[in-house]
């Protein structure tokens, strides 16, 4: 149960300015600029936080590479990088609650999710990561008799991390916690909307024993911070969530610096198709609003467009229209809430238009589509069902990233793989079917990295998440995780 009186206590607390934490230390920006740091829930000022340039970026990444290069990390027995890891995740655990407010007041997300997503899943993901420490261990290759096939398994070295705002916690920890894990070092760019959570995750880090230099944040804009620490000769693999044309960026800057490795997860338009024998429609249909409008939509794997068998097309519509009307939206402090504020004016506006588009080009919208609460400030919007969504759509074609579900009609199977196939993405994706042979049937005709069966949303550390074509590359959670932040080096020694 949420405590109440503590939710208003700290939704009332003072948030000092931030600076970037550079070699475990507060490092204020070179230029002295800083930026304003807004909260969503009534637009008003929380606090400032530290503007990086490039000269600022280049201070961590040199302090990570310092830290990587004296080993003071990854030289550290297993056991002792093990019980480090396991502390950071109980000190975040200690501040659950202060922790998720904070980070709430910064990019909005309703309480009742974030509490759950955000800081516990971190806690829960740095925790299963230290936990593989002393369990990863290199090979023994089957050679010759008279060669002998060692296979390392070495840290990269420094990692740059550049994350979204939807969920900066858990995707955070996602990077962070493998990377760490492997031995590297790190610096942390959050987006600029949501900063101040990830700013007090790697205090935390530092408090558990965490030695200087390993994990480094620099804030600021991404065209400017993030952009540097794209560039960095000295960074030698790149992780990255975020939009499509960012990751492009991303890309660009490997190629002109160093060919750094890049990972991407770029989000999705997931399709989550509805055939008239499903199991019972009305979990079909609770499922469904929710993986479309929990946290105004902001989720890389939502299931942002609904495909829906014919016969009963009309009839889910409506189950949906009902649910949708019935969802509370409003101060994502308040937990009851179900859907939270959107992120920044900029995305709310992009949402509306996104509808208003969709409108004039002749989709029907059942219902929503409105801004709401613009008295308090803050960036609200209805959950929004647009149906008729045909195929050549920008909205069936394109994420939105709000509360904006996009409805299409197939018939039979094979039009309902022809529709989830089609389009850019590869992400996410969802089948309600009573059919055992269908079910298993799509799992494998569907390009994504996720099918979800009877179900949708929810997930474990233990199984990999990543994107199929343009939602990316790599994984983040499971032991696959690791993999990007590790390079294999053979040593080939004669027996003779
Ligand atoms: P959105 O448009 O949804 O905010 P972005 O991809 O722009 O998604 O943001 C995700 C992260 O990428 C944020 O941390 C942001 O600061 C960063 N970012 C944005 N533009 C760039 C860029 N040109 N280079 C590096 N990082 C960037």
């Amino acid at each position: 149960m949420l405590d109440m009186a503590q939710i208003e206590a700290l939704r009332a607390a003072p948030v000092a300015d931030r600076d970037h934490l550079v070699d475990g230390r507060s490092f204020s920006p070179t230029s002295g600029q800083r930026l304003d740091v807004k909260t969503p829930i009534d637009g008003s000022v929380l606090t400032t936080m530290a503007r990086g340039d490039a000269t600022d970026v280049e201070a961590a990444v040199s302090a990570a590479r310092r830290a990587f290069a004296d080993r003071r990390w990854r030289g550290l027995p297993a056991a002792r990088r093990k019980a480090i890891m396991a502390r950071w995740a109980d000190l975040i655990e200690a501040e659950l609650l202060e922790l998720t407010v904070l980070g709430v007041r910064d990019n909005g997300t309703e309480i009742a999710m974030a509490i759950k997503a955000e800081a516990a899943s971190a806690a829960a993901t740095i925790r299963y990561y230290g936990e593989a420490i002393d369990k990863m261990s290199g090979e023994i290759a089957p050679t010759p008799d008279n060669r002998l096939g060692l296979v390392h398994r070495e840290p990269v070295g420094v990692v740059g991390a550049i994350v979204p705002w939807n969920f900066p916690l858990m995707i955070g920890a996602w990077k962070l916690a493998p990377a760490i894990a492997a031995g590297n070092s790190v610096v942390l760019k959050p987006a600029e909307t949501a900063s101040l959570a990830l700013l007090r995750l790697a205090e935390l880090a530092h408090e558990a024993g965490l030695p200087d230099g390993v994990l480094n944040v620099v804030t600021g804009l991404g065209g400017e911070a993030g952009a540097a620490l794209a560039a960095s000769s000295d960074v030698d693999v790149l992780v990255f969530t975020g939009s499509g044309a960012t990751g492009r960026k991303l890309l660009q800057a490997s190629a002109e610096s160093n060919l750094k490795r890049v990972y991407l997860e770029l989000g999705g338009k997931s399709p989550n198709i509805v055939f008239a024998d499903a199991p019972d429609l009305e979990t079909a249909a609770e499922a469904a609003v929710n993986a479309v409008f929990r946290n105004s939509g902001q989720v890389c794997v939502a299931g942002s467009r609904l495909l829906v068998e014919r016969s009963i097309h009309e009839e889910f519509i409506e189950r949906l229209r009902s649910r949708a009307d019935r969802m509370r939206v409003g101060d994502p402090l308040d937990p009851e809430t179900q859907i939270g504020a959107v992120n920044s004016q900029s995305q709310l506006h992009a949402n509306l238009k996104a509808v208003a588009q969709a409108q004039e080009d002749g989709a029907r919208v059942i219902g929503g589509g409105q801004r709401l609460l613009e008295s308090s400030g803050g960036y609200y919007m209805q959950p929004t069902i647009i149906a008729d969504v045909a195929l050549a759509h920008r909205l069936f074609q394109r994420e939105v990233f709000g509360p904006v579900l996009a409805v299409t009609t197939f018939d039979g199977e094979a039009e309902a793989v022809a529709l989830a196939n089609a389009g850019p993405y590869g992400l996410a994706s969802g089948v309600w079917t009573a059919d055992l042979a269908r079910a298993h049937r799509m799992v494998m005709a569907i390009k994504a990295g996720v099918v979800h069966v009877n179900t949708y949303g929810g997930t474990d550390i233990t199984v990999p998440m990543g994107g199929q074509k343009q939602s990316g590359n790599g994984y983040d959670r499971s032991l696959h995780a690791l993999d990007k932040f590790q390079n294999l080096k053979t040593a080939w020694i004669a027996i003779d």
